[in-house]
């Protein structure tokens, strides 16, 4: 028997309200979840990722070219304070011999301001001027010899922040001391990140998470009413997750001695180096993650914390959000975990016990 149209009609209204009460109750966020625009590219010597969800009006394309364009400037970025490339701004402040002055860009003086007061907060934990050291410990993990206590103190004579002198009002940089050097290896992928964000939200991104190698921005969330997922790796357990927690307009970086070092007669040696022995840092600090408004504050306060050990949660402003996880090493070997600003915030989740 063949169905009446009144009976097929009323059938496609049942079906047709079926499915919008389904719809109703599936969260728009599920809905929304798998559409993802997602771009890689090998900049600052690390694969840099950004990921964007693309909303019910937006265009896939639109997305894309943002994400593109925010790439762009990570590359120009590297341009500007890459110390491997020979015309990088940051090559010719390092060819100054003393008392030479070269005039800068606003954004190198900005950064290399800003690169004094994050020294000035850490007690000299966090240092650009710590190039001289850096080169003698890397050649140190390239021959396998270790520097005598002479080439340290002579490397460590060239090193400190209050040895930059800067002219506001020229936007001049000297260096009171030949043979001075900076390094900003330990800030310019937080910056990165941040100049990133900028350029997507200029575009019109309010939603993105950007991870130039682990110095990652969480803009807006990932789909509504879900924030961004991060983890705070464990140090010695590869692949392996000690705290996930969720972030919204929020910073995040690791620095450790775990992802870049090199093993002598059975020591390891960081290549984070304390600017104030002249020394990798030592049997202190495994690890140490910061959360900050702004990456390029989460990138400098994380190598600081490697520096400061369990010290470092002192020069932490819980107040303005910031947060941090340092893992220390214990007489037994072992190791332990302090945090400041974290338990009770950001949903986090304790996923292993040390
Ligand atoms: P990060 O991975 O952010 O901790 O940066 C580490 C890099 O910063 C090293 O590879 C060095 O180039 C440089 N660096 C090492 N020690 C320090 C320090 N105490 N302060 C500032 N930069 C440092
Ligand atoms: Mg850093």
């Amino acid at each position: 028997m063949i169905p009446s149209k009144a009976v097929k009609f009323l059938a496609f209204l049942i079906i047709a309200l079926a499915i919008a009460l389904v719809m109703a109750f599936i969260p728009f966020s599920a809905r929304h979840n798998a559409v993802m625009v997602q771009k890689d590219r090998f900049l600052m010597g690390t694969i840099v990722r950004i990921k964007a969800p693309v909303g019910p009006s937006e265009d896939p394309k639109h997305v894309k070219k943002a994400i593109d364009k925010a790439l762009d400037e990570i590359a120009r970025i590297e341009g500007v304070f890459s110390v491997y490339k020979p015309d990088s701004e940051i090559s010719k402040i390092n060819r100054l011999r003393k008392a030479e002055t070269l005039k800068i860009s606003d954004e190198a003086f900005e950064l290399i301001e800003k690169s004094i007061e994050f020294n000035k907060k850490s007690h000299g934990a966090f240092d650009i001027t710590v190039r001289p050291l850096v080169d003698l410990w890397r050649s140190a993990g390239q021959t396998g010899q270790l520097p005598s206590k002479d080439a340290v103190s002579a490397a460590l004579a060239r090193v400190g922040s209050g040895y930059i002198i800067l002219d506001k009002s020229a936007k001049t940089l000297s260096f009171a001391k030949d043979g001075m050097s900076l390094d900003m290896g330990a800030i310019g992928k937080g910056y990165a990140s941040d100049r990133a964000v900028k350029v997507l939200r200029e575009s019109g991104i309010t939603n993105a998470i950007v991870n130039p190698g682990g110095d990652v921005y969480c803009l807006g969330q990932r789909a509504p009413g879900k924030l961004w997922n991060v983890g705070i790796q464990h140090p010695r357990q590869k692949g392996k997750l000690l705290f996930e927690l969720e972030l919204k307009d929020k910073a995040i970086d690791t620095a450790g001695d775990y992802e870049k070092f090199f093993i002598l007669d059975g020591k390891r040696y960081s290549h984070i180096i304390d600017p104030r022995t002249g020394y990798p840092i030592g049997d202190g600090t495994v690890s140490a993650s910061v959360i900050a408004n702004d990456a390029t504050t989460a990138d400098a306060l994380a190598t600081a914390l490697c520096v400061l050990g369990a010290e470092g949660s002192k020069i932490i402003d819980t107040k303005t959000g910031e947060a941090a996880v340092i893992i220390v090493k214990k007489d037994d070997g072992q190791v332990s975990v302090v945090t400041t600003g974290i338990m009770g915030r950001y949903n986090v989740k304790k996923k292993i016990e040390l």
